[in-house]
Parts: structure tokens; sequence; C-alpha cells
């Protein structure tokens, strides 16, 4: 089922330049469905970042497009890492964005693993 409104994928994209091994990242995880790795600009003293290997834009796209297979083995990937990272104690906080409103930056899903302080809300004040 296609969705209307989403932009095409931008092979371009950091994170597709990283997946093709074009650009090196500081990676901790890989299997089949999923990539993860280290931000760049570091936002807690945990910040990774879990892409799925297809050409998926957003979340939107992703559990439109993705196969069950592919989005079963990204997000149990997004837990291996969490468990290997020994996030389970003291907490972590997931998040994706999706388009202009998010910020979202790069245009190739990703979920965000911040930990290692306290987090704070989940949103800043308006
Ligand atoms: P978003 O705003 O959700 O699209 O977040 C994109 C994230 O990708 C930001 O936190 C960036 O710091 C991060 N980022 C951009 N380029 C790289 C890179 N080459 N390696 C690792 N992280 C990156």
């Amino acid at each position: 089922m296609a969705v209307s409104g989403l932009p095409p994928y931008d092979e371009s994209n950091v994170f597709a330049r990283i997946l093709r091994g074009e650009i090196p990242c500081r990676k901790i995880y890989e299997d089949e469905h999923a990539l993860a790795f280290h931000d760049i600009h570091p936002q807690a003293p945990v910040h990774v970042l879990v892409i799925p290997k297809g050409p998926y834009v957003s979340f939107t796209d992703f559990s439109a497009h993705a196969t069950n297979a592919e989005i079963a083995g990204f997000f149990r990937a997004v837990g291996t890492v969490t468990r290997n990272l020994g996030l389970e104690a003291k907490g972590y906080r997931l998040l994706a964005n999706m388009g202009a409103d998010s910020h979202q930056e790069v245009p190739h899903f990703h979920v965000h693993i911040f930990a290692g302080r306290p987090l704070g809300r989940m949103l800043p004040a308006a």
C-alpha cells in the first residue's frame, strides 16, 4: 500500500552512505535487518542510532512498506542493543522523528536510544 505525501528515498542520505560503507560509523551492532552505531553528536551519555537496512524514509514509510520480517527484525535489534548496553536497570528512551515538525534531519528511518542520565520529561516546554 503506497502512502501519499512521502518523499522518494534519497540514496545519497548519510545513513545510506554508512550502510554502503562509504563513510565510517562507530558500529556497536549489526545483523541481517539492522545496524546500530553511536550518534556523531551525542545528546546523552548513551546516544545510539538503530537503522533498518532497507531504504525507508521514515517510520511512516517503514511501517507501511517493510516486510513483517524486516519490521520484526528491526525492533528485535533495538531490543538486543538496549540489552547489550545494559540499559534496563536505569532506563532509557526511544525516539523516532518523522517529518518537518519533528525536525527529522536524516531521511532514512532511525530510532534514537538515549540513556545514561535522567532524561527529563518527554518534550521541552513549547
Ligand atoms: P534526526 O533529527 O532524528 O533525523 O536525527 C539524525 C541524527 O543523526 C542526529 O542526531 C545526528 O547527530 C546524527 N548523525 C548525522 N550524521 C551522522 C553520522 N555520520 N554518524 C552518526 N550520526 C550522525
